[in-house]
């Protein structure tokens, strides 16, 4: 039977709150006592651990944010996960993890503005990990970037802003055979892919954007084996653990109230996003969306994606020039309270903004000509308050009266 990530996510053991609540307590405690002296040494030197139920420091391993990296191990079917205070400390401490002062990093060109600026400037400058960014559809430029020391493959499962999505178990092929290893991050798509099942070996989220779904809180998780989390929990040469961007315990209890209703959510932004791409397209409209068949890789996407969670919730329209596009979001927030001008994704609203001069403006110009980013190019993270079709009337009226249409 094909992997099932809503299925695994509800197969995973329940836990109960102290007094038998049918939500989880919150463990809001920095430290743990234990009654046997002799037990402490034992968790410092990495014999005992959470997995016994031994907590020695909130740093290392809360129980409650414990709780929520099991939930996200099951959703992606990974042995282990373990949740960050950001997606960013997730992408960075696993990158750290894997990648030595010399390591050399393939990455997709076309990703998400802070990773871009992590790897093509934080990381060379400050730890000597070098980086080639290539067309990751390409597999034959992929192919031929490697070298001897490259540790890592990165991605996006559904990159941002261009839609692309990666081919993972190509791409996964590709890694191994180099003896190197594939990161996936599935921020735009949780439920709608699941790379480690498709051979990545992490998966890596920004909890922030769908999975949180109320543009709330910023987080962030790892998921991946067993071994791999351990050793970014290693008391002396773990990147989570030393670098420090520990999740709050708090957080972790809001989050895990959410994944039940996650897998409903993400259904309804895919059917908006794909209703909406529809109509764009019969307008004759430059619209971008990986559920339409004139999608570069729509192939690739029914072949990988799991079964009923559509083509996610983003849609890109391009608008022909920043001035239209500006006037497009204005328009559609100012006088139809149709979305909110605003960055980030996977809000229950729909979230609009204008790529080239915002969450990819770390590019330079001719980075973003190469990753295809027009200057007018929209990004929608379709919501789904109100109905479908007053949400389209509010947009048609707003595209004829700047003209887009
Ligand atoms: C937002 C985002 C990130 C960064 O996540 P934060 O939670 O803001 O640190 C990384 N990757 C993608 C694809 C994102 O959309």
């Amino acid at each position: 039977m094909p992997f099932d990530p809503e299925r695994s996510l509800a197969e995973v053991r329940h836990e109960f709150g102290e007094h038998g609540g049918v939500n989880m307590s919150i463990e809001a405690s920095t430290t743990f006592t234990v009654l046997d002296a002799e037990l402490m040494p034992e968790i410092f030197q990495g014999h005992r651990g959470p997995e016994g139920g031994c907590y020695l420091y909130g740093r290392h391993f809360n129980p409650t944010v414990y709780v929520l990296g099991r939930y996200l191990a099951a959703l992606e079917g990974t042995g282990a996960a373990y949740c960050t205070a950001s997606g960013m400390s997730a992408i960075s401490s696993t990158i750290m993890q894997m990648c030595s002062p010399g390591d050399h990093v393939i990455a997709s060109d076309t990703i998400y503005g802070g990773t871009f600026a992590l790897l093509g400037e934080f990381l060379p400058a400050k730890a000597g990990i070098s980086v080639t960014f290539v067309d990751i559809s390409d597999h034959e430029a992929v192919a031929l970037a490697f070298r001897d020391r490259t540790r890592l493959v990165f991605c996006e499962s559904i990159a941002n802003p261009t839609l692309a999505v990666a081919d993972i178990p190509a791409l996964a092929g590709l890694a191994h055979g180099h003896g190197a290893r594939l990161v996936v991050d599935n921020t735009f798509a949780p439920l709608v892919l699941s790379p480690a099942q498709l051979g990545a070996d992490v998966v890596v989220h920004s909890l922030t954007k769908f999975i949180g779904g109320a543009s709330d809180i910023i987080a962030g998780a790892v998921c991946a084996s067993q071994e791999f989390i351990i050793e970014l929990m290693d008391l002396h040469t773990g990147a989570l653990m030393l670098l420090g961007p520990t999740m709050d315990p708090k957080v972790a209890h809001e989050l895990a109230l959410r994944l039940p209703h996650l897998g409903m959510r993400m259904r309804e932004h895919s059917r908006r996003a794909q209703a909406f791409a529809e109509r764009m397209a019969e307008l004759g409209l430059a619209v971008t969306y990986p559920g339409l068949p004139s999608h570069p890789q729509y192939g690739v996407l029914k072949r990988i994606g799991n079964e009923g969670f559509g083509a996610g919730g983003l849609l890109t329209l391009d608008t022909g020039s920043k001035e239209r596009a500006f006037e497009l979001m204005e328009g559609l927030q100012n006088d139809h309270r149709f979305g909110y001008l605003a960055v980030s994704l996977g809000y229950f609203d729909t979230l609009m903004s204008c790529s080239a001069s915002s969450t990819s403006s770390e590019l330079s110009d001719e980075a973003l000509r190469q990753a295809g980013i027009q200057p007018g190019l929209v990004r929608f993270s379709i919501g789904y308050t109100g109905t479908l079709e007053q949400r389209w009337a509010q947009f048609e009226d707003t595209l004829r009266r700047v003209g887009v249409l």
